[in-house]
């Protein structure tokens, strides 16, 4: 159950990438005001110009879904269901679905900076590690928010998470919001799944059937060494074989260079689902690496009198 959203009621500008199976566009939604107290108002102020503007225009971002897949479809309005019953400052606001002819079409909030993987990668070797831990902070307090409703996100990765406010400004505090999953993983081609790897979680390539909330845990992981390494992602250079068969025999990612995340990383990243922590724990243990990485930041020379 998600809310519908009329054709007329979406204006599409430009083409900002290509997804799983989706395009995606600038936008804007125009909500049109009902005539409240206002409008009723309106005889009393007749110098006031009558613009038409009782509406509200919200950008956002139209991701079309490619045309032609009904069970595809399906995966997509599951989505955009999950999207709809959940609310967390840290996940993205799905306005609805519109259907535009032959198209499905999920209209979601437009989150002002973009993705965290473009972001790293031009701030390349000057993020600093709280900023970094402060991310991971708020991505795993949405995904502990998920697994207390037993719901499963399916998508983890930095090019879904956005950012509201980066955050690389003086004092300034980054502010992200996980995007939608997009086409549900259960769905996909065992192809599309292991293009995934190393983000879905190895139980997932054979398995579509169990969409355990351990499965966000170690997308998580990953998600976590793209940020350790700004955005330069493990075995990216492998072919999928390469990829499959580094699952098959339980090899370990690399070790991140943030070493305060490394053991958490790392147990994150364990091939057995049950042996992967909660994310209640993970964020137990992100806040406590905090305040040690601020004092860091802001020691003082010693030697300095
Ligand atoms: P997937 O479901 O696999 O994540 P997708 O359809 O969401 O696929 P992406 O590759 O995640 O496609 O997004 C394509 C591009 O669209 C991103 O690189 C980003 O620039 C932009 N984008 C996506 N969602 C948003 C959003 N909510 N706000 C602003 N930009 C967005
Ligand atoms: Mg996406």
């Amino acid at each position: 159950s998600f809310h519908q959203i009329r054709k007329d009621e979406i204006e599409q500008r430009s083409h900002l990438g290509q997804g799983t199976r989706t395009n995606i566009y600038d936008g804007v939604l125009h909500i049109r005001g009902a005539a409240g107290p206002d409008a009723d108002q309106a005889p009393y102020f007749p110098s006031e110009p009558n613009n038409n503007s009782d509406g509200r225009q919200i950008h956002v971002v139209l991701k079309v879904l490619d045309p032609n897949q009904r069970d595809i479809a399906l995966a997509f309005f599951e989505t955009a269901s999950l999207m709809s019953q959940v609310s967390h400052v840290h996940l993205a606001f799905v306005h609805g679905v519109c259907v535009r002819g032959s198209e499905n079409i999920m209209v979601e909030e437009f989150v002002e900076h973009g993705p965290l993987d473009v972001l790293l990668r031009k701030e390349r070797g000057r993020v600093p590690v709280g900023w970094k831990i402060t991310v991971a902070k708020q991505l795993a307090s949405a995904l502990s928010y998920l697994e207390d409703k037993g719901l499963v996100h399916g998508n983890v990765c930095a090019k879904n998470v956005l950012l509201a406010r980066t955050g690389l400004g003086d004092g300034a505090v980054p502010f992200i919001k996980l995007s939608d999953p997009g086409v549900s993983f259960t769905a996909l081609s065992r192809e599309e799944r292991v293009d995934r790897i190393p983000w879905i979680a190895p139980e997932c390539i054979e398995d579509v059937g169990t969409l355990h909330p351990s499965a966000d845990k170690w997308s998580f992981g990953t998600t976590l060494l793209e940020i350790c390494f700004d955005a330069d992602v493990p075995l990216k250079e492998r072919t999928p074989a390469e990829k499959e068969r580094f699952y098959e025999k339980k090899h370990r990612l690399p070790e991140p260079s943030c070493q305060d995340l490394a053991v958490l990383i790392q147990s994150c990243l364990s091939y057995g689902p049950a042996e992967r922590p909660s994310f209640r724990t993970v964020l137990r243990d992100l806040t406590q690496l905090q305040p040690h990485n601020l004092v860091d930041v802001s020691s003082v020379n010693p030697d300095v009198p």
